[in-house]
């Protein structure tokens, strides 16, 4: 009997945590089943991978972590992605830094993540970045027989247009359910072109990467980040908070229901997170940020 698509679409946790940079927290797999065991105890149950971060090793390393503790992986929404080809280290095979969605290679590198992470399906599989040689009815192909075969749970995008959302979700049975783009004070153009005006019309999730624009928003020497790290620093002051904090209310605030993606390894950054679900900025405080970014006065 065919598998029928679940009709809630994501149900992961409120707050992410990204993997990113996991290669570069040196820890062991104790250590990185530790900080699992922490996040799960947040109520941060929703992790995002892609296939190349580390130079295609931060998968495995998730993957020998939770080989620790194989339980743990029913209590948690595995997301990952593939599509992008990274010259690196660890994949000679691969010459030019480059895009491939056809069928061959989606499927490939599924089973390279499953086998990475050392479990049996992924939650949800997100196209990571759009490819001008795409070809949606093979991608369609590709997430029908994932589907079938229990590989994939739910099919994503990252970094889509609405454009490309909307023509690869004409060719398939599968909703998509995440677009996951860059969204921070210091990222505001998916606010503005309509990204999140799109994902709310079709109930889908918004994931914000790099909440903290990398760590710019609190290192960054930019007229712009100068002048949103002064709102911030006030607006911490007031709401005796720190200003990551705010940040992660501002995010929260958005009526699309976004879900900030954070990249820190230290826990105490990802409880100062979870904790700012219960910060409610109100509509003065989320404009201050606005204005101070864009560096002029709405019209
Ligand atoms: P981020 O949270 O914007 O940046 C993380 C960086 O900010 C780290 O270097 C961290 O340093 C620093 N930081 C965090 N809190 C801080 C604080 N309170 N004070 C000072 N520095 C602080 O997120 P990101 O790592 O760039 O991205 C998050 C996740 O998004 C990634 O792990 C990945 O899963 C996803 N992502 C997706 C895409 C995509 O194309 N789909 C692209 C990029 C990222 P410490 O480590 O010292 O805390």
């Amino acid at each position: 009997m065919r598998h029928q698509y679940h009709p809630l679409g994501f149900e992961g946790s409120r707050i992410a945590q990204g993997f990113w940079r996991l290669e570069e927290w040196n820890m062991t797999a104790s250590e990185t089943l530790s900080f699992i065991e922490a996040c799960l105890d947040l109520g941060v149950t929703t992790f995002d991978h892609a296939d190349i971060y580390g130079g295609y090793q931060c998968e495995a390393l998730f993957g020998e972590a939770l080989k620790l503790k194989p339980a743990l992986r029913d209590k948690m929404e595995i997301i990952t992605k593939c599509g992008i080809l990274l010259p690196s280290e660890n994949r000679p095979d691969i010459q030019v830094h480059r895009y491939d969605y056809r069928a061959e290679h989606i499927l490939a590198s599924v089973d390279c993540s499953l086998a990475n992470m050392q479990c049996e399906y992924i939650d949800t599989l997100l196209l990571h970045r759009p490819s001008p040689l795409m070809d949606a009815d093979e991608v369609a192909q590709a997430f029908d027989l994932l589907f079938t075969l229990g590989k994939v749970k739910h099919f994503g995008v990252s970094n889509f247009t609405t454009r490309q959302f909307d023509l690869l979700q004409s060719r398939l049975d599968a909703p998509l359910i995440i677009n996951q783009v860059e969204l921070s004070p210091l990222a505001l153009q998916h606010f503005e072109d309509g990204t999140l005006d799109h994902v709310q019309q079709h109930a889908v999730t918004p994931m914000a990467w790099s909440p903290f624009a990398g760590g710019e928003l609190f290192s960054g020497v930019s007229e712009q980040a100068k002048s949103v790290q002064a709102i911030l620093s006030d607006l911490a002051q007031e709401k005796n908070c720190e200003i990551d904090q705010i940040v992660v209310a501002w995010l929260l605030r958005h009526p699309a229901g976004i879900c900030p993606v954070m990249g820190s390894g230290k826990i105490a950054r990802l409880a100062a997170a979870v904790e700012a679900m219960s910060i409610l900025l109100s509509d003065d405080d989320w404009f201050r940020i606005w204005v101070a970014s864009q560096g002029q006065p709405v019209p």
